[in-house]
């Protein structure tokens, strides 16, 4: 990705932070009434957001996809998949393996906000955090399974329609709806007066067409990703997606 660098890997996985990330992290960091708090929450969003895409890798990875790399930038984080194979199992394993990492973090965190809140010796600042966390974790899974195509809950919507349909109509379907929800987002984020969310709307908007375009590109050229499977799950594939039959094994590459 144009204008990141590598900053270390997690299990075998580089993490890249791109230069838009350094440059709103640097300005939240020295913004006003910034205190010790707020960098320390940040600094836990950021954890959070690398352990949600880390759930999408490693889940991708047991499915025999490579992982190029994990980058942070503006919107939150990118795990970079080598392809996207047109199953939806496959798909619908890796989609939710993230949104399940910041549901897994708030169950455990929940515990010690619990203790906090009620138990015998509390801590305000501890509980401000416990809090924090619980909350940034419960609302990126939820904004991340909004049905806004390619957001998580989106390749969910495509995994769905991609069990009966073919891929490219599935993928169709999928950003049909999500733009729909984009344009809920970006109308809910001018009348709150949050101009970051018609930002993410035409983000959303624009990257789905873009995948839409790949995907019917992939199947005009008869190139459709099925690699990293073995042969049972394949035969698994081909028995409930027709136009995977036609093509001759030579030409099913994805990379
Ligand atoms: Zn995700």
């Amino acid at each position: 990705m144009f204008g990141s660098f590598r900053i270390g890997s997690v299990a075998g996985i580089p993490i890249r932070v791109h230069v838009l990330f350094l440059l709103l992290v640097a300005a939240l960091a020295f913004a006003p009434g910034t205190g010790a708090f707020q960098l320390v929450a940040l600094g836990v969003l950021v954890v959070c957001v690398v352990l949600h895409e880390l759930g999408h890798a490693l889940v991708a990875r047991r499915f025999g996809i490579h992982v190029l790399d994990i980058t942070l930038w503006p919107l939150g984080g990118m795990a970079r998949l080598s392809h996207i194979p047109e199953s939806s199992r496959v798909e619908a394993a890796i989609a939710i393996a993230g949104p399940a990492v910041n549901v897994a973090l708030a169950l455990v965190a929940a515990p010690l906000l619990l203790l906090q809140v009620f138990g015998p010796a509390r801590d305000s600042i501890l509980a401000a955090l416990a809090l924090s966390f619980v909350v940034v974790n419960v609302l990126m899974a939820a904004f991340n399974l909004l049905p806004a195509f390619p957001t998580d809950g989106g390749r969910l919507v495509r995994a769905w329609f991609g069990r009966k349909r073919s891929w490219v109509e599935a993928t169709a379907r999928a950003v049909w709806i999500g733009r729909v929800v984009a344009v809920a987002i970006g109308i809910a984020g001018i009348a709150w007066g949050n101009w970051m969310l018609p930002v993410v709307a035409l983000w959303l908007w624009w990257t789905g067409g873009v995948e839409l375009a790949q995907v019917r590109a992939r199947h005009a050229q008869g190139l459709v990703p099925t690699g990293g499977f073995t042969d049972a799950d394949l035969a698994r594939i081909e028995s409930f997606r027709g136009p995977l039959r036609a093509l001759p094994r030579g030409d099913r590459d994805g990379d």
